[in-house]
């Protein structure tokens, strides 16, 4: 519980330095607590110092968990999910920030209609170097937005990226800045499902660098909860 609270007092005081840095200090960021490996038990723990909004990267791993954690807890699908996992999520999640493809939000969007619930989703964009990583080619974002214009129950609310993991904070600056740029070609791109404002962006190792780049809602596990397995 001492170094849960420290940390979180670590990562906050960083953020409101980096803030600061980029002239940003009266702008809210929303920070959230990514917990894929972290038991419900400190998930409980961090609710208890303050934290609301957590992350979670697999479908199973959350609904195994969610029943044992404070009904205060939004949880938010931050990895790559597979269409026959949706209709999981329904009532379990704030945000599914990582929609990737037209049928992935075509499948989103025909389970939540089916209950008659609108989810808010962010679309992933891959930004990095690596090939691995998932998300939407940049080029690929207005094809995309023409073709989820008549999801209804899908509030598109902006843009998510993981940046390349390097050292070389050029790359990592680029990553970030481009899904800065993509926001702001498409945010005159509004209809009643898709104003796009936010960007998820930073991690542990580069959540300044994507505060300095405009990120609105940060994704940080290592700097909170620790050291992840490696699985
Ligand atoms: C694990 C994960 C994070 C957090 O990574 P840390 O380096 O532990 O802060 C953020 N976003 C996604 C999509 C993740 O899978």
């Amino acid at each position: 519980m001492e170094i849960l609270k420290h940390n979180i007092e670590n990562v906050k005081e960083r953020i409101y330095k980096a803030l600061i840095k980029s002239g940003r200090q009266n702008e809210k960021i929303k920070l959230i607590a990514v917990t894929k490996q972290v038991s419900p038990e400190i998930i409980n723990e961090a609710i208890k110092l303050g934290l609301r909004d957590f992350g979670e990267n697999r479908v199973q791993e959350l609904l195994k968990k969610i029943d044992f954690v404070d009904t205060q807890a939004k949880f938010h699908m931050i990895g790559h999910l597979q269409t026959n996992k949706v209709k999981y999520l329904i009532d379990k999640v704030e945000t599914i920030q990582s929609i990737d493809s037209i049928k992935l939000a075509e499948e989103i969007n025909k389970r939540f209609n089916e209950k008659g619930k609108v989810i808010k989703g962010l679309i992933q964009i891959h930004t990095a170097k690596e090939e691995t990583k998932f998300g939407l080619m940049p080029e690929e974002l207005e094809d995309f937005l023409e073709k989820v214009i008549n999801l209804k129950n899908i509030k598109f609310e902006g843009l998510m990226t993981i940046g390349t993991l390097t050292d070389d904070e050029k790359e990592i600056r680029r990553c970030f800045s481009l899904l800065w740029e993509l926001r702001d070609k498409f945010s005159k791109f509004t209809s009643d499902n898709i104003n796009l404002k936010e960007l998820s962006m930073g991690m542990t190792s580069d959540f300044e660098i994507a505060i300095e780049e405009g990120s609105t809602i940060l994704r940080i596990g290592t700097a909170i909860f620790g050291e992840r397995k490696v699985s």
